[in-house]
């Protein structure tokens, strides 16, 4: 089973809810971070990196011993990549995204494919729940480089390689591209937020972008206390807002997280909050019992229908 654990916005404690799940997930698990542009969920499981190699994107070279100047590529590509000026095809690879076409329609075979260095994908292994060995997947893309999705294309074709029961995802925060590229494949979908004005405003367009995917989906609402405090800043806008959307819209709340200031200084010190906070602990068990079930609850309803 694939479980995306994601985030209308950053900040909400996604990587901590991620690192926790992943260090005491009860079967084998392989923890993926697809946060590409900022990924740190290995500051929290350490694991030991065994693997490293540079994923690569296919652009076109020009050949210009064969190119008539035809200007049939630069006519076809949609991202102004390949251009004709004068009496030269210029090619730009850090605007090409990679489709290939251009290199298909060539008449004259006059470009070969070349590669542009997306960034890294790094693989090793950390110490989770029943697992001595769980696997440990991340991407991490160039400095530089604006496209983070087809170095997300190239972590997950390794996922089957890794032959563990369960994968946990680490998104990025978000709804755009990259946000749907990591969640569109899980099973399960658990959205972190917080009860604050601007936790539930990311929360709406998070649920609002996920749902459609047709996947179960449960929230997290982290630091759940900070708003119950009868401010009126708050009042309608934070917890009880945040609460009343997910009753309104029927999504359940697989866990409630109070502020802890134990849990703020675990990730401070890069620890695993669940390993290090007794109360974050059993939060965490009863948050993975919930996944597992909703995974399951899912698997049933696909058999029952097929
Ligand atoms: S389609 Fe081929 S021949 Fe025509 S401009 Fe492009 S590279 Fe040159
Ligand atoms: S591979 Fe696609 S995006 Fe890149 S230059 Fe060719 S047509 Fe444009």
């Amino acid at each position: 089973m694939i479980y995306a654990i994601a985030s209308g916005k950053g900040g909400t404690g996604k990587t901590t809810v991620t690192a926790s799940l992943a260090a005491l997930w009860d079967r084998p698990v392989m923890a993926v971070d697809l946060d590409v542009e900022e990924p740190n969920l290995h500051l929290f499981l350490h694991p030991e990196l065994t693997g490293g190699e540079t994923a690569l994107m296919e652009v076109p070279v020009v050949d210009a011993a064969r190119c008539t100047l035809c200007g049939q590529c630069a006519a076809f590509c949609q991202f102004k990549a390949l251009s004709v000026m004068g009496k030269t095809l210029l090619a730009f690879p850090e605007m090409c995204h990679g489709c290939g076409g251009c290199l298909l329609l060539c008449p004259e075979k006059a470009l070969a494919p070349g590669g542009r260095e997306l960034g890294q994908v790094v693989s090793g292994h950390f110490r989770a729940g029943r697992s001595e060995d769980a696997g440990f997947l991340m991407g991490r893309l160039r400095v530089g480089e604006a496209m983070s999705p087809p170095l997300m294309r190239q972590v997950k074709a390794r996922l089957p390689e890794s032959g563990a029961a369960d994968i946990l995802i680490d998104s990025p925060p978000g709804v755009s591209c990259p946000a749907v590229n990591a969640v569109m494949d899980a099973d399960v979908i658990v959205l972190v937020t917080e009860p604050t004005p601007f936790g539930l405003h990311d929360f709406r367009l998070a649920v609002e972008a996920f749902r459609p995917l047709g996947k179960p989906l449960g929230a997290v609402v982290n630091r759940s206390d900070i708003n119950r405090s009868g401010d009126s800043r708050g009042a309608g806008m934070g917890d009880s807002g945040v609460q009343n959307f997910c009753r309104a819209e029927g999504i359940p709340v697989w866990a409630e997280i109070p502020f802890s200031r134990a849990v703020a200084e675990a990730y401070s010190r890069g620890e695993v909050a669940a390993r290090a906070v007794p109360e974050m602990h059993a939060v965490v068990l009863a948050l993975m019992a919930r996944m597992q079930g909703a995974a399951a609850s899912q698997t049933t309803g696909e058999a029952l229908h097929a």
